[in-house]
């Protein structure tokens, strides 16, 4: 009985083998990777500029997506904001992490995503940052 549980331990703590959907094109929406069978969408971010909403050039760390320079070329300011393409272009292209998320069971990943409106000179909808919780399970 206590030595099932700490076998159930050990197999927790070893690393999985974790598929990188290498085979998953980048620019298809969404589609099965042939190397593990999970659904896999591809998802575009980008960082701007929480100041003056230019784009940053952006870099994954870890899990997270920030600007690849601290301050923001335009304006200097520091804060930035994540920004979800629905659609990757040949401009964004440039600044874009590409995030390729696997869809658990089958399951599509339930997220909130609000809209805010843009008062600047070209009226844009921009997206709030980008929460994505993570349910662990038991
Ligand atoms: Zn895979
Ligand atoms: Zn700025």
């Amino acid at each position: 009985m206590l030595n099932n549980l700490l076998l159930e331990l050990f197999y927790n703590f070893i690393p999985q083998n974790e598929c990188k959907h290498d085979k998953v094109s980048p620019m298809s929406d969404g589609e099965y990777c042939p190397d593990c069978g999970r659904y896999i969408v591809n998802e575009w971010y980008i960082t701007r500029c929480k100041c003056c909403g230019v784009r940053l050039q952006s870099v994954k760390k870890g899990e997270d997506v920030i600007p690849a320079e601290k301050f923001c070329h335009n304006c200097g300011g520091s804060d930035f904001y994540l920004e979800k393409l629905s659609k990757i272009d040949f401009v964004n292209i440039n600044y874009a992490v590409l995030i390729k998320r696997a869809m658990e069971d089958g399951a599509f990943s339930r997220t909130t995503q609000c809209w805010q409106d843009f008062d600047g000179e070209n009226q844009v909808l921009k997206l709030l940052p980008f929460f994505d919780k993570k349910v662990s399970r038991g």
